[in-house]
């Protein structure tokens, strides 16, 4: 499986904005033809959510 990476709230970089990290154990939801995905931060293990587009959501399944 690819890295799944997401904005994680609660890893800030110096300019306290939300930074990019590795998902881990990301599970894909699908809604309303809407795909995401839900797993935990690679590096301070908090929850994380990202929007996928349909190929993302088919690439992790
Ligand atoms: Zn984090």
């Amino acid at each position: 499986m690819a890295d799944l990476k997401a904005l994680c709230m609660k890893c800030r970089d110096d300019n306290n904005k939300p930074t990019m990290q590795v998902m881990n154990n990301p599970t894909v939801q699908e809604k309303n033809n809407r795909y995401s995905a839900k797993g935990t931060c690679a590096n301070c293990e908090g929850n994380m959510f990202k929007f996928l587009s349909k190929d993302d959501a088919e690439k992790l399944k």
